[in-house]
């Protein structure tokens, strides 16, 4: 019986020991696998716009530029392109940045309601043309939280600036602070084009557009989403969406709280 009994442990362990191995072998393949689609993938966003660079650059070559009508419109793709590029390259370099851990936080004790309101304030000066409102549900209260003020700024900007490109004319855009045990859920609700169900995981993916050519078109490159998760989840919060197909899209993000009370007591 006691052969019997070190022989299952024995087995055992081995057996254990060979689940291991292969979970390790194909982990590093999955990381792999992810390291060259996003190389295919950066390799294939940056093709875009320089094909669309040079087809413009020989149109303009080829005789364009004498026309005063065509000419400025040329020049007007070709800087928006090269815009989006170094938009695009700031991005990844700030992801690979934030991958191999160099990035680091500079994190300060915020009260987030007047931080919050100075962004929408901001918002509302720039889009005033746009007819969009600006309707926030923010208690009159503090909620202390840890926070890097940049990127938390960039986290915020990505998501509304999303909002405002996605919403209708006179459209309402709603920003609300909740308050949970340990937590603050901050939303931002637009009443734009929504995203199907089944892609709302999706969009905060590397390079992931519901709409290529339309968001390419917006100015978009897929990352905004991406930097924003890993910022967030950099926070200890949490990131998700919940979207109607033509009734709007809401972004969540959690933030914990300061436990001043606690903090006392140690
Ligand atoms: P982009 O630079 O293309 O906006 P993001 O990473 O910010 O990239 O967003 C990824 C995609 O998610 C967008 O291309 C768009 O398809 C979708 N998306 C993000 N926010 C919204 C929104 N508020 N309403 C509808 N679609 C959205």
């Amino acid at each position: 019986a006691n052969f019997s009994a070190i022989y299952d442990d024995h087995r055992h362990s081995r057996t254990s020991g060979i689940i291991t191995v292969l979970s390790d072998v194909t982990e590093d393949e999955k990381v792999e696998q992810e390291r060259r689609e996003f190389v295919s993938n950066v390799s294939h966003e940056l093709r875009t716009p320089l094909t669309t660079l040079r087809s413009y650059l020989e149109a303009l070559t080829d005789g364009a530029w004498k026309d005063p009508v065509i000419a400025p419109k040329f020049l007007e793709v070709i800087q928006n392109e090269t815009e989006r590029m170094i938009r695009m390259v700031n991005s990844l370099l700030q992801l690979s940045r934030m991958d191999s851990k160099e990035h680091t936080l500079h994190r300060e004790d915020i009260d987030f309601t007047p931080f919050f309101h100075n962004i929408i304030d901001r918002f509302e000066m720039n889009v005033k043309d746009e007819k969009i409102n600006f309707n926030r549900q923010i208690p009159n209260k503090s909620f202390h939280v840890w926070i890097d003020k940049d990127r938390l700024t960039q986290v915020l900007d990505n998501i509304i600036s999303n909002a405002v490109k996605y919403s209708p004319d006179g459209g309402t855009i709603t920003l609300k602070i909740e308050r949970h045990i340990r937590q603050i859920v901050v939303s931002v609700r637009d009443e734009g084009i929504g995203i199907e169900y089944d892609k709302l995981d999706k969009i905060f993916d590397r390079f992931y557009r519901v709409d290529k050519a339309r968001t390419r078109q917006l100015g978009g490159t897929g990352l905004g989403l991406a930097i924003t998760r890993e910022l967030v989840e950099a926070h200890y919060g949490r990131i998700w969406a919940n979207s109607k197909e033509g009734k709007g899209t809401t972004i969540y993000f959690t933030l914990p709280l300061i436990n001043h009370k606690r903090r006392r007591e140690i």
